[in-house]
């Protein structure tokens, strides 16, 4: 079963690959981005393999969570018997607020930033780009958002479809489009929101943390959304290297030979 793990990453490509790249052909942001620009093979790698990574790692924090009985089962029982939509409103919400704090401490706590440093070394934003995330940041982000909603009894139907939920709309978060969602990008994350939270512009530093609910970043003081206006440039300066291995091994470096990999 584990050497089949990246097929489902495979499977997700193909789902997303024509949806969004149509997307990014009828509504661009940049026009005249090529399909396959610096970095892709880079990124298509992060989408096939990190499977492995996520769901080994996701299965070991699950396994201390689910020997305790943390939630009485008449709780579990009422909230997996609700209206299946209902349920994935309530993971939806339930499960960014986790991953709000989650997102925000990989911002502020140094020996964390090495970690998303990964994902934020990405420099030009399309369909592929988001699946740059280094699996531990992945692990623990995910991780820490998901476990609470399983362990909370909501039913196996409406986290999975939560998940490809999830999966579609951080796609469509890092794609090359420009659409606007008005006064709702307030409310929901649009890639607006998200290009933003890419920005090489100091002013946008730490801004815009939530996944799916921007309103969370409205009511912690940290959404940046100037009207109307995309960020220019993307990426960070951290020396971050150019392919996969290089960057798995990246957070586990010391300092000293952080900086002096060379440029790739
Ligand atoms: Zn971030
Ligand atoms: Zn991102």
């Amino acid at each position: 079963m584990g050497l089949l793990i990246p097929l489902l990453g495979l499977r997700d490509a193909l789902l997303a690959a024509p949806l969004f790249i149509g997307l990014e052909r009828a509504l661009p942001k940049e026009r005249g981005q090529k399909l396959l620009r610096p970095d892709w093979v880079n990124d298509a790698a992060y989408l096939i393999f990190n499977r492995w990574f996520i769901s080994f790692g996701t299965a070991l924090l699950l396994l201390p969570v689910l020997a305790y009985p943390l939630v009485p089962a008449s709780v579990r029982a009422a909230v997996g018997a609700q209206n299946e939509w209902l349920q994935v409103f309530e993971i939806v919400v339930l499960a960014d607020f986790f991953f709000y704090i989650a997102h925000r401490a990989f911002h502020t706590v140094p020996w964390l930033w090495r970690f998303h440093a990964i994902h934020h070394s990405i420099e030009h934003m399309d369909w592929l780009a988001g699946s740059r995330v280094h699996p531990i940041d992945q692990i623990l982000t995910k991780g820490g958002s998901f476990v609470p909603c399983i362990v909370l009894g909501f039913s196996n139907e409406a986290l999975a479809t939560y998940a490809t939920l999830y999966f579609l709309h951080s796609v469509l978060l890092h794609s090359n489009v420009r659409i606007s969602l008005g006064p709702l990008r307030w409310l929901i994350a649009a890639p607006q929101f998200h290009h933003w939270h890419h920005s090489r512009e100091p002013e946008a530093w730490n801004k815009n943390f939530a996944g799916q609910i921007a309103l969370f970043d409205v009511l912690f003081g940290t959404a940046y959304m100037p009207s109307g206006q995309w960020t220019k440039a993307y990426g960070i300066d951290d020396p971050v290297p150019h392919t996969y291995v290089n960057q798995l091994a990246y957070p586990f470096r010391s300092e000293r030979n952080r900086l002096e990999i060379p440029a790739e």
